[in-house]
């Protein structure tokens, strides 16, 4: 099955259970002061729960584009050293706005998955919250009531709060959840160990691929719970992590999803691809592939890159691409934007803002890209002066304010200073370093409460620029006016 169908059975599937089809909501928040970027597929549902808005339609069904490199969910970290985290990705998700509840949304999510994708039930794990004392919450025994009757009880596990029980952010709509797991060793590392002590514990085999919430309450400001006006369900599928489990593949990078992608990197970097966790081109590579997803579409739906708020996220994750293809994909040049036709050509049928805006996003990207490689280009230089000083002064770390100066004000990247001082047997004042940044991030942090996010309205984008970022966003267009 390609990830296209798989995508298409996951809504057919929920329309026939008569959930409105609906599409996916923008990956950049516009207006929400507590979240920059869709973290999950309820997020655009929020006013429904708390009771603010009326829901279009008592259930609903979609596949949403999520991004996890900020706030309570910032996945950032694991991406490209793990097999099936991304920054980027596709939620597939059902709810029940005060409609079906805990038996209905068990009973459609074990179905689809064994019954229509066909997924062989003794690879499957179920979790359940097992209650939380100091916030005065039960067990889910309902839920565990419903699984017994679908699955054996032996493959019913209990979970803690930081597993089962879902919540989007500080504050907001949450609830305890229930997990479904897949099991996809081969028999005979299954015969060594058992699946139920790999749920949960990062093994890249054994990973958890949706999760059935059942939203209940709504964390206040304040940190405490009360109960939201009625019940309802909210699901979230890992789109990537599906399909890797429907096409028998060990690694999200393996399905069709990354493929094209990845053999993209490969043509134009002349480096292969071969799949292993700890080697530093196969890192880079995946990072490159998973992090253009995220900046491509976050651009299409209007994020430019830029200097604070969300346009600073969408810059940083750029240059960590372009930095870890700099350093261990030896690509010098700009060539992260030619992905995007690529990923065009395989998404853009689903998700039209890509077909509008494909030549937009790889101006913006290639522009990007030229740009942060002439800063690391004079970032090299500066680089080896200082270490040449450091060097004819007799000292063996380099002075940290340099150091500092050159990843703030230059943008140029601190591991990179890193490598080079070492290569010459010297270092960098770590705690200083780290002193450094801390207060860089308090600083920014309060900028950055009082700053609008800098969002660009794309389909009327001759007029409506808003945000201190504008020059720059101008800058964009007319270039892109001028390739048109
Ligand atoms: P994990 O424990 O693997 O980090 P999670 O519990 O944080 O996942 P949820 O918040 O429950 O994830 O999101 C619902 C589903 O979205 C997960 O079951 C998983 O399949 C998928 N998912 C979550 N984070 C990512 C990610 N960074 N990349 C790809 N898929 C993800
Ligand atoms: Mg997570
Ligand atoms: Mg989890
Ligand atoms: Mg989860």
């Amino acid at each position: 099955m390609t990830s296209q169908e798989i995508r298409q059975k996951f809504l057919d599937y929920f329309k026939s259970k008569d959930h409105l089809i609906v599409p996916s909501a923008p990956i950049v928040l516009k207006d929400d002061p507590t979240l920059m970027f869709s973290n999950s597929g309820m997020t655009q549902f929020k006013d429904f729960f708390l009771g603010y808005k009326t829901p279009t339609a008592p259930r609903i069904a979609d596949t949403q584009k999520c991004l996890r490199v900020s706030g309570k969910h910032n996945d950032l970290d694991d991406v490209g050293r793990d097999t099936y985290h991304h920054t980027m990705f596709e939620m597939l998700g059902n709810w029940s706005f005060g409609d079906y509840f805990k038996k209905d949304a068990i009973a459609f999510a074990w179905e689809l998955l064994t019954e229509v994708y066909g997924i062989p039930k003794e690879n499957l794990y179920v979790t359940i919250f097992e209650g939380d004392a100091s916030e005065n919450l039960d067990r889910d025994q309902d839920a565990y009531d419903y699984w017994k009757s679908v699955i054996s009880e032996d493959r019913i596990i209990n979970g803690n709060k930081k597993d089962n029980f879902w919540e989007m952010g500080a504050s907001g709509p949450c609830g305890p959840c229930s997990e479904i797991h897949i099991d996809l060793r081969t028999p005979e590392e299954k015969a060594k160990v058992s699946g139920l002590e790999l749920v949960n514990n990062d093994h890249p085999q054994v990973v958890e691929v949706w999760n059935l919430v059942f939203m209940e309450f709504n964390r206040k400001a304040d940190g405490s719970l009360e109960k939201l006006p009625a019940q309802h369900v909210d699901t979230g599928m890992g789109f990537e992590r599906l399909c890797m489990t429907l096409q028998g593949k060990s690694s999200n990078y393996d399905t069709d999803v990354f493929t094209p992608l990845i053999a993209k990197v490969e043509e134009l970097s002349g480096k292969k691809y071969t799949g292993i966790l700890e080697d530093e081109k196969d890192i880079a590579i995946r990072v490159v592939v998973d992090h253009i997803r995220a900046v491509s579409f976050a651009i299409a739906d209007g994020q430019l890159p830029s200097n604070g708020g969300a346009g600073y996220v969408i810059r940083r994750i750029l240059r960590r691409g372009i930095s870890y293809s700099y350093r261990f994909l030896d690509m010098k040049e700009a060539f992260l934007y030619k992905l995007v036709a690529v990923l065009q050509e395989q998404m853009g049928a689903f998700f039209p803002e890509l077909e509008k805006q494909g030549k937009l996003v790889s101006e913006v990207i290639k522009s990007e890209e030229e740009s942060f490689l002439r800063t690391i280009e004079t970032g090299l230089i500066r680089v080896e002066k200082l270490i040449q000083q450091t060097i004819s002064e007799g000292k063996k770390v380099l002075p940290t304010q340099e150091v500092f100066e050159l990843y703030d004000t230059y943008g140029f990247p601190d591991d990179l200073t890193r490598i080079i001082a070492e290569e010459k047997g010297l270092t960098i004042d770590e705690e200083g370093f780290k002193l450094a940044l801390s207060e860089q991030k308090q600083r920014s942090k309060a900028d950055s409460a009082q700053k609008v996010y800098d969002w660009v309205t794309l389909e009327e984008r001759e007029e409506n620029f808003v945000g201190y970022d504008q020059i720059e966003a101008e800058t964009y267009i007319t270039r892109y006016r001028k390739v048109e």
